[in-house]
């Protein structure tokens, strides 16, 4: 939602805006991610002086991602919270570049606001369980659900080598 800051940069004191969030996913320029859950962009907006207004503000979603193990959908909560100040745009300032992503004119984009922080507060790793055995990878059963009894040993590098010289001696 554009949130128009015109009035904010002359009242004293912080105001107080809950403003929905109204991308429909979360989208980091190559993936979307379905949101299924959301709360409001909660922002505290003050004036500081010299055209310039302080924003701070959180937000929260959860949204639907894969456990990276195994692949099943996970529910994933995400929140951020931010802290910027912006200033009132004269035609003398250069825009930084936060500003220039979420600033058009006088009102702020608190969508794209919001989506580019909670990229950033991502976790790096999805897991459905922090003890999921994955897939199995013979057969891609899913082990959470039982054991296929696929021979999955995998032996050491090192003793392989070692049964070979064995082995190639026992032949001499
Ligand atoms: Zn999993
Ligand atoms: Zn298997």
């Amino acid at each position: 939602m554009l949130v128009n800051l015109t009035e904010y940069f002359d009242i004293n004191g912080t105001s107080h805006l809950s403003v929905p969030f109204e991308a429909e996913d979360l989208f980091d320029g190559i993936e979307h991610r379905e949101i299924v859950k959301r709360s409001p962009i909660e922002l505290d907006i003050t004036s500081i002086g010299e055209g310039k207004l302080e924003i701070k503000g959180d937000v929260s979603i959860t949204l639907k991602d894969k456990c990276s193990r195994c692949l099943e959908d996970v529910e994933v909560e995400v929140s951020a919270s931010f802290d910027y100040s912006v200033v009132k745009p004269d035609g003398y300032h250069e825009l930084s570049d936060d500003e220039q992503l979420f600033m058009d004119g006088y009102s702020l984009n608190a969508d794209i606001l919001a989506n580019n922080e909670l990229l950033m507060s991502l976790p790096m790793k999805v897991l459905c369980k922090d003890d999921c055995k994955g897939l199995c990878p013979v057969c891609f059963i899913n082990r959470n659900h039982g054991n296929c009894g696929c021979d999955t040993f995998v032996p050491d590098p090192r003793m392989a080598a070692l049964t070979d010289i064995f082995n190639a001696n026992k032949e001499v």
